[in-house]
């Protein structure tokens, strides 16, 4: 049987992937977002939100003596889906992105709100506020986009309309 606590760690690990998929992620959409000033910002906000948030789950992992070192290497499934979503190239490639990330964000509230809950059971009072931050942070980015949804469709509009796409 596997330990609760082993649990956790996976869990904590499969979360440090979804971060490190994320800064790859949202980096790229934001190199092509020269005419979404606006987006660009925030989504350059993000990436280092999401470094930050895998380091401090890497803290998480490091205060269970967890080895790290392999941690770059895991894919993630939750990855896959937002990949087949983001449609990099479409001609409608902002709205795809902004979709996903979207998306993505509400995964990564699922997750830190499970992890919060396991965490919680398991006494490591740590781990939940450092969730807890975590959580906080996903949610404000999943607001800001579906504040923004309006602003981005109407660019979007606008922009094809004058034939052009999201970078040039
Ligand atoms: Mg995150
Ligand atoms: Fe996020």
């Amino acid at each position: 049987m596997t330990e609760p606590r082993d649990h956790l760690i996976a869990w904590l690990k499969d979360a440090h992937a979804a971060e490190e998929q994320a800064v790859t992620m949202l980096d790229k959409m934001a190199g092509r977002l020269e005419n979404y000033p606006h987006l660009k910002a925030r989504v350059q906000q993000h990436v280092e939100e999401s470094r930050s948030q895998a380091d401090r789950i890497r803290g998480c992992l490091q205060r269970y003596d967890s080895d790290t070192s392999s941690l770059k290497e895991m894919g993630t499934k939750m990855m896959g889906f937002v990949q087949g979503l983001s449609g990099v190239f479409a001609d409608d490639e902002v709205v795809k992105g902004v979709l996903a990330s979207y998306a993505f964000e509400h995964m990564e509230i699922a997750s830190y709100k499970i992890l919060i809950s396991a965490a919680r059971t398991l006494g490591d009072v740590e781990t939940v506020r450092v969730c807890e931050e975590i959580l906080q942070e996903e949610v404000a980015m999943a607001k800001w986009l579906e504040d923004n949804f309006d602003n981005v469709i109407e660019k979007f509009f606008a922009l094809e309309r004058a034939g052009q796409t999201a970078k040039h």
